[in-house]
């Protein structure tokens, strides 16, 4: 980090998601002085994304409530929130930024928050009315609009955001089938136990789940509407909603444009630098160093955290290199899955509790080390194990763990 960009004449934002209104908020939260803009594609005022595919989506939530703050906190603040505009250029020796508006901003330090965009399929017919995919707050409605009408929803894709909607509209009464090509749900994220406890909730609650499943083809009526999927074993099922569901795409082309370092997101230094030092990379578009490797993670902790971090730096703190504990939910009908930090990559699984119970952690180790916990139901184990993984060292071995009664909370209290 050089000190001239310890604290920057001024601040442009390039986002409006979670990650560029928290990283705005917290600019001023610091105290920082400087002009700040956030620039924002949608034409909406920063709103969160997990309720899109949970109460949003079922109408408990209303719009007001899943604004992140209200349009007046831009005004009060001083931060120049600028809505339905889009940067489409960075000059990087100019150090200007050129919106599609054609207007020009100078920065003094830039921020990229420009998250991620649903990935396309190219299977036949997936341009038929009625398949969707759902990112922002305007594909939720159109989502509301056509789940009034829909008998028999289709969900292409078992990951996180497949899953919740599967659970939201089978709780509507829909019919719901989810197909999944792999031959678990969530396989990037959870362990083959928590797979399967997922799989067997969803069942139980009436949705068909289709594990090792493609869809080869959708089916239109003459007026161009989807009304069926043809399945790759050649069976047929009804569909008059399809919702696609198969993972995101980082936002990098302007950052690519503008010559910075990329690769399945923009690459940032542990400061969350891009190798412009005068650009950051925030949220779901960066891809930054993690254990021993780079990762890129799309949750509301991980653009917070980064926000907050990258704010700190530019008020002209040292908040030191980014180490926060990852950390992700998921709401699918009563199941409240918690995991503390990344997972993947684990080869020993130990369930503590009973499955049966609806009540269950699974840690998950690579040798004995502990990489994060899975749990059902069970926010206390969630909690202590992101403090554990914080402070560096858990002290927990699949041994440890597989002893029977094993209770988290007891062994936290035990001296070291
Ligand atoms: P985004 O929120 O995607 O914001 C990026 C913004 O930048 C967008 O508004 C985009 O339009 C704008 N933009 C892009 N390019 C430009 C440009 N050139 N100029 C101007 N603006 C631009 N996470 C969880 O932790 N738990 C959950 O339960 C959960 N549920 C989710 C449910 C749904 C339906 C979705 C879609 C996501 C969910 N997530 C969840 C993920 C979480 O919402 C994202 O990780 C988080 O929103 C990322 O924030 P971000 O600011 O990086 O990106």
């Amino acid at each position: 980090m050089s000190p001239e960009n310890a604290s920057p004449d001024s601040v442009v934002i390039v986002g409006a998601g979670q990650a560029g209104s928290d990283t705005a908020a917290a600019l001023r939260s610091r105290g920082y002085a400087g002009p700040v803009t956030l620039i924002g594609a949608e034409d909406a005022v920063p709103y969160q994304r997990p309720p899109l595919s949970k109460g949003y989506l079922t109408g408990a939530v209303g719009r007001s409530e899943v604004e992140l703050r209200p349009d007046s906190f831009y005004t009060t603040q001083g931060i120049d929130f600028v809505c339905d505009d889009r940067a489409v250029a960075i000059d990087r020796a100019a150090r200007t930024v050129t919106l599609a508006s054609g207007a020009e901003l100078s920065y003094g330090a830039l921020v990229l928050a420009t998250g991620a965009r649903p990935r396309r399929i190219a299977t036949p017919g997936a341009g038929l009315d009625g398949v969707l995919a759902l990112r922002s707050l305007a594909d939720a409605d159109v989502l509301r609009d056509h789940l009034d009408r829909a008998g028999h929803v289709l969900v292409i894709g078992g990951g996180f955001i497949g899953l919740e909607i599967a659970a939201t509209t089978r709780a509507r009464g829909c019919e719901v089938t989810v197909v999944e090509a792999a031959p678990r749900v969530m396989g990037r994220a959870v362990s083959e136990p928590m797979a399967e406890y997922l799989t067997g909730a969803h069942r139980k609650e009436g949705t068909r789940v289709l594990l090792g499943r493609s869809v080869s083809a959708l089916q239109g009526d003459p007026a161009g509407r989807v009304r069926a999927a043809q399945l790759d074993d050649g069976h047929r099922t009804p569909a008059d909603l399809v919702v696609i569901g198969v993972g995101v795409l980082p936002n990098t082309a302007l950052a690519a444009e503008a010559g910075l370092a990329v690769g399945d997101g923009i690459l940032v230094d542990s400061g969350l630098s891009t190798s412009d030092p005068h650009i950051y990379a925030i949220g779901d578009c960066a891809r930054f160093p993690y254990g021993d490797g780079m990762v890129r993670l799309e949750s509301v902790q991980n653009a917070s955290d980064q926000a907050r971090h990258v704010a700190a730096r530019l008020a002209g703190g040292d908040p030191g290199p980014y180490t926060a504990v990852p950390w992700f939910w998921t709401d699918q009908y009563t199941v409240k899955l918690q995991i503390a930090g990344l997972t993947a990559g684990h080869d020993r699984a130990v369930v503590a509790g009973d499955p049966g119970s609806g009540r269950f952690t699974v840690f998950c180790f690579a040798g004995s080390r502990l990489l994060g916990a899975e749990s059902v139901n069970r926010t206390a184990d969630h909690v202590i194990t992101r403090r554990l993984l914080a402070a560096g060292h858990t002290g927990l071995t699949p041994d440890v763990v597989a002893q029977p009664g094993f209770d988290l909370k007891t062994y936290q209290r035990q001296p070291a």
